[in-house]
Formats: structure tokens, C-alpha cells, sequence
């Protein structure tokens, strides 16, 4: 298998006849071996009955149906478990990503990349919208040190290997090219046409958690993921022994007064010296916790350190 094609998808019943049947006009005309799969990500509308009309007229076409809706990030993993193809597309699927830009991907990856991210350039959102993506993009790029526009595209491809050793969960859907160059892959991107969804809406909607949740502790999230994935003791740890220090400089500072016979019970600076060697001690006690996980999720295999020939790559 050359070329997987993998389409998450929520309630998304009007746009997949349209959808597939573009797309397998691209792909015929690619001369590739390939496979189209559909994950549906707990629709409750007509999407899987269409899927399955589709895949039982087509062999290239397999439909994937989650248990319930687990959101884009579960739902593209299982496609990223599932497909066999050497080079793997990703894209949405209300027709916003068009299908006529693949064989541009294609040529891009084999410049030597392993991931290609499409850019939105012009984008065909509501303004909100655009903004605050790029406010995101802007702090998540600042923050990886990856120099890409558009981090949270979901047309993009991949080689095989990539998709493999990524684990995607909550919403790191939208930080794949982070992810990737933080593995040491090779990130590049290209400019792809944008259409307006045309049927059903947005399902990335209006609420304001979300918001918050997306554009500051996500960034933050990535910081953590960045320098201290590996050892937690490090971040806690930092934190907690200045917290610890300050405690103790204060309760020092309290029983040389005390000792000179000053009463101190009633001092709320006694307080906070407590408070914070408390916190000191919880903090360097959870990096420590952190440590123990990663030391027992660190996997045998140390393949994904090593650098491959370009050759080996293409194969
Ligand atoms: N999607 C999904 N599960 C979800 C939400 C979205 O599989 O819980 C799919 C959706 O059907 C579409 C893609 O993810 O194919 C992008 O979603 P959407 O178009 O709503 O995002 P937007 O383009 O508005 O950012
Ligand atoms: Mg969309």
C-alpha cells in the first residue's frame, strides 16, 4: 500500500457522497495503491449508513465507527493504528480541505520531509475565528521553536513512521507538526486552498471554556510536553525547592526573633512560611511521582532515537 487516506468525521452526512467522490478522482489519476479510511467519530446523523454505502461498492474504502463521539484526536489515532499506506494524508471531512491539493503534498514530502502541514493561507472562517487561531499559532510556534503558520490545519501528510509513534489524546490533534519535530522529525509546510464548509456547522464552537482552555493552558501544556516530558522532577522540582527556600528563609528569619523574645504567633509572615515549605515539599514530591511514570512508560525499544537514511525513508 502506497498512499492511506485518513478522514476523521462528525455528523458530517451531506458532505461525504461529494467528499469521496472528488477524492477518488485525484487518487486515480496518481497511479498509487491506496486506501481511504473514514472514522466515524459517534455521528448521529446519516454519515455511517452513507459510509457503508460507499465502502460496499468500493474496496479502497473502509469505514472505522467509535463508540461514541470521542473528539478529532481519538478519532484520528484509530486511523493512525489502522492504515498500512507508507505515506498517510489527513484531512477534514466537510470539503473545507480540497482534494485537488494532494499530488501538491506528495511532491512536497518527497523533498525529504517526513511531515508536510498544509497552510490555511487564506482562510475561509469567521473572523473570530481566523484571529484567535492566530493568536494561538502565533504562541504555540514562539514557544515550540517551530517556525510553521498553521499548526492546527487537518490536511497534512506524513510518513508512515510518523503517525506510528505519535500517541494523540484530549486535544493534541492541534499540535501534530510540534509533535513530530519534537521527535526529531523533519516539519515543513505548504500553502492549500481553503474552502467555506458548505453543509453542517463548525464543530469547534463558541464556548468560552473552551477558549480558555485551547488558547492558554494547551500553550502552557506544550512548554511542559517540550522541555519536561521526560523529566518532570526537573519543573516540579524547580518550583518546589524555591517555594521550599523561601519558607525556610522565613521561618529562620521568625525563631532567630522569636529566640530574641518577640511573640511570632500571631505574625502572618509565619503563615506563609509554612504555606510555602508545604507547597515546596508537595511540588518536589510530585515531580518525583512524574518520575516514576515516565520511568515505567519508557519503551525498550530505542529506534525512534536514531536517524534514518533518506533512502530507507522512501521505501
Ligand atoms: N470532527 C471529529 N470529531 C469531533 C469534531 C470534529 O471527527 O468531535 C471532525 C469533523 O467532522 C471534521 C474535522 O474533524 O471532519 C474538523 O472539524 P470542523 O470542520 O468542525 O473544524 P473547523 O474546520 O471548524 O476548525
Ligand atoms: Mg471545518
Amino acid at each position: 500500500m502506497d498512499l492511506s487516506v485518513v478522514i476523521p468525521l462528525y455528523n458530517e452526512e451531506e458532505s461525504l457522497r461529494p467528499l469521496n467522490k472528488i477524492l477518488k478522482n485525484v487518487l486515480g489519476k496518481l497511479n498509487v495503491k491506496y486506501e481511504i479510511l473514514y472514522i466515524d467519530d459517534g455521528s448521529r446523523d446519516e454519515s455511517v449508513k452513507i459510509l457503508k454505502e460507499i465502502s460496499s461498492n468500493d474496496k479502497h474504502v473502509k469505514v472505522i465507527e467509535l463508540k461514541r463521539n470521542f473528539g478529532k484526536s481519538i478519532a484520528l489515532a484509530v486511523g493512525f493504528d489502522k492504515l498500512v499506506g507508507d505515506l498517510v494524508i489527513t484531512m477534514d471531512a466537510d470539503l473545507q480541505d480540497d482534494p485537488e491539493e494532494i499530488p501538491k503534498l506528495i511532491e512536497q514530502i518527497e523533498k525529504n520531509y517526513d511531515l508536510v502541514s498544509g497552510w490555511k493561507y487564506k482562510r475561509k472562517d469567521p473572523l473570530v475565528k481566523i484571529l484567535s487561531s492566530k493568536i494561538f499559532n502565533f504562541t504555540v510556534s514562539l514557544l515550540s521553536g517551530l517556525k510553521i503558520h498553521d499548526f492546527n490545519c487537518g490536511f497534512k501528510i506524513y510518513r508512515k513512521e510518523v503517525v506510528k509513534s505519535i500517541e494523540l489524546y484530549g486535544e493534541l490533534h492541534r499540535f501534530l507538526p510540534f509533535l513530530a519535530y519534537q521527535q526529531g522529525f523533519k516539519v515543513g509546510e505548504i500553502k492549500v486552498k481553503h474552502n467555506v464548509r458548505q453543509f453542517g456547522e463548525s464543530k469547534y464552537g463558541r464556548s468560552g471554556l473552551k477558549r480558555l482552555s485551547n488558547y492558554i493552558l494547551d500553550p502552557i501544556n506544550v512548554v511542559f510536553l517540550t522541555k519536561y516530558q521526560r523529566k518532570p522532577a526537573h519543573f516540579f522540582g524547580n518550583i518546589g525547592l524555591i517555594s521550599f527556600a523561601i519558607g525556610l528563609l522565613i521561618s529562620i528569619y521568625l525563631t532567630v526573633i522569636w529566640f530574641m523574645g518577640q511573640g511570632i504567633g500571631n505574625r502572618p509572615l509565619l503563615f506563609l512560611g509554612v504555606l510555602l515549605m508545604i507547597i515546596g515539599i508537595q511540588l518536589v514530591s510530585m515531580g518525583f511521582l512524574g518520575e516514576l511514570i515516565v520511568r515505567e512508560n519508557i519503551s525498550k525499544s530505542k529506534d525512534k532515537y536514531v536517524k534514518k537514511h533518506d533512502k530507507e525513508l522512501v521505501e
